[in-house]
Parts: C-alpha cells; sequence; structure tokens
C-alpha cells in the first residue's frame, strides 16, 4: 500500500468557508498577543466563533480530527490557583480582553457541541503563555518585550504592580504536548504549559542578569482585567499524556535571545 503523508501550513482566514481534504487540523488560527487581539476585537471574536465553525464544518465534511489551541485565558482572573482543567474560570464578560477569552470559551463550547451532536473527533489544549526563538519581535508579549529591550540597552517595562505571575512554557516543549495530545485517545480540555511561576518583576530581574545587567526596570502602567496569577495544574497532562515540560525558563531564555540577536543584529558581547 502507498501512503501519502503530508503536514502544511494554510495561509488563510478561517473565517472564510474552506474546502480542502485532510486527516487532521491543527487550529491554532488567532492574534493571541492582548495588543494584536485587542486591536480589532469583532475580527477576534469572528476567528474563534465563525473560524472554529468553519473548521468544524470542514472537519465533519472530511471526518477528519481537529485539535484546538484553546487558553489559559480561558480561567479568566482565576479565583483557584493553580489552575486545573475543573475550574470554570472568572471572566470578564464586556472587558477589553473579552473577545479573545469569551472568544475561546465560545470556540470550546462549539468543538464538545460539534462532538456530540456530530461524533466529530476533537481535541482542546488550553495553553499557558509560551515564548521561543522566531516570535515576533514586537508582538507586545512580556518576554518578546524584555529581551528585545534588554537587547537594544532600553528599560524592561514591568507593567504595574509587577506581582502578577505568569508561567512560561518553551515552544519545542509545547510542540510536543499538541501533537501527544492530537495522536492520543483524550478530547481535553486539557492544560498545556510550564508550572514554573514567575512574577513579572522576577521575570524582568531574570532578563537583566542573563542578557544585560545593564539595563534598569522601569514600572509602567498596565492594562485592564490583567489577570493576577497564572500557573497550569498539569496533572492531567503527566498522566494522559505523559507530557511534562523539560526546559526550564533560565535555559529557554538564552536560546531565545540568540535568534533575537541575529535578527536585531546586536553581536554578543567577548
Ligand atoms: N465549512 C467549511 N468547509 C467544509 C465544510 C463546511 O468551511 O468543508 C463551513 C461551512 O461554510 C459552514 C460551517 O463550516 O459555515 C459549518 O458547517 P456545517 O456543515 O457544520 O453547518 P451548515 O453548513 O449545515 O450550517
Ligand atoms: N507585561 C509587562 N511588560 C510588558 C508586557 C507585558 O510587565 O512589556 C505583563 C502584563 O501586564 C502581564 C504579563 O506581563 O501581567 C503577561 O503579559 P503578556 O501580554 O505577555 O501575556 P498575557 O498572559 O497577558 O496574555
Amino acid at each position: 500500500m502507498i501512503s501519502f503523508y503530508s503536514i502544511f501550513f494554510l495561509f488563510t482566514d478561517v473565517t472564510e468557508p474552506l474546502l480542502i481534504e485532510v486527516d487532521k487540523i491543527y487550529h491554532l488560527a488567532c492574534p493571541a498577543s492582548p495588543i494584536f487581539y485587542k486591536h480589532n476585537p469583532v475580527k477576534t471574536i469572528k476567528t474563534n466563533v465563525i473560524g472554529t465553525l468553519n473548521m468544524l464544518g470542514l472537519a465533519k465534511r472530511v471526518g477528519a480530527r481537529i485539535l484546538l489551541t484553546s487558553t489559559s485565558e480561558v480561567y479568566g482572573d482565576p479565583l483557584e490557583h493553580p489552575q486545573t482543567e475543573s475550574y470554570w474560570g472568572n471572566v470578564n464578560p464586556i472587558g477589553v480582553r473579552s473577545c479573545y477569552d469569551e472568544g475561546k470559551r465560545v470556540a470550546e463550547t462549539l468543538m464538545f457541541d460539534y462532538h456530540r451532536q456530530h461524533g466529530i473527533e476533537i481535541r482542546i489544549a488550553r495553553i499557558f503563555n509560551t515564548y521561543g526563538p522566531r516570535m515576533n519581535i514586537d508582538d507586545g508579549r512580556v518576554v518578546s518585550n524584555f529581551i528585545a529591550q534588554a537587547l537594544r540597552g532600553e528599560p524592561l517595562t514591568v507593567q504595574a504592580p509587577g506581582t502578577q505571575t505568569r508561567s512560561f512554557c518553551y515552544v519545542s516543549d509545547m510542540v510536543d504536548g499538541l501533537i501527544r495530545l492530537m495522536e492520543g485517545e483524550n478530547t481535553g480540555p486539557i492544560n498545556i504549559g510550564n508550572p514554573g511561576e514567575f512574577t513579572m518583576v522576577e521575570l524582568a530581574e531574570t532578563v537583566k542578569e542573563l542578557i544585560n545587567p545593564e539595563v534598569v526596570i522601569k514600572m509602567v502602567d498596565n492594562t485592564p482585567d490583567d489577570p493576577r496569577q497564572r500557573k497550569p495544574d498539569i496533572t492531567k497532562a503527566k498522566e494522559l499524556l505523559g507530557w511534562e515540560p523539560k526546559i526550564k525558563l533560565r535555559d529557554g531564555l538564552p536560546l531565545m535571545e540568540e535568534d533575537f540577536r541575529l535578527r536585531l543584529g546586536v553581536p554578543k558581547k567577548k
């Protein structure tokens, strides 16, 4: 038997219907950086709702398995810490982040309704903050901002109060988790993230120490509804997928630094 197997990334707009033949769909489409998803909130909702509907319609027509990258944002400003998948979240339905948070929550609902109503094979990952080489330099997210600022010799902009926490997963760990979820037998939702938790001040201090001890750390204003804490409980991922992250923040940051240096044209000091 001859089998043809290929993987491709599509440059398309998921809010438009898509007619292709595939076996598996990794549905990652959606801006994930707060500055980008807030820039056009209506389009962000369309991407999550109409886009997910179209991908599910496609999965239904061709009998494909579909994986959605949902988000830790479905937990909102969480009142449970660390966050388990059974926690329903604390989300503002009318705030400036809602287009993303509520959009992803509806996307999860659609996934489960297509699963229950049409028998579609679904997989849902709730992914936590992720970083790594090839990230958009001006993406606006905290790790890329701090590394670019450190390399440019600019102040590291910590948004107040700086005690808010995040847990950062290196990209290769994330990809491994997503593939295991797709190939496994569990629908999810399953948290995929690194449980190592840092305040934004700690992150700034680590970047300063590792990349450029001469830069200063500057406190700036924050944006509304910024979650105060975020840390995945990854018991399910460990038990059901045999997955846990391997790369610690201190080891991942230098790998990203190397790539940012090349792209920003900042040579390493001897
Ligand atoms: N859809 C798509 N590609 C396909 C099949 C469907 O983009 O191969 C879109 C279709 O345009 C529709 C959505 O997916 O808007 C949902 O499709 P479904 O068949 O579930 O619903 P219906 O078309 O019956 O409303
Ligand atoms: N943040 C910061 N400085 C920046 C960008 C972001 O201190 O230059 C903070 C932001 O207030 C938030 C955290 O870093 O508490 C993570 O923000 P990011 O936009 O990376 O992702 P989020 O987890 O909010 O989606």
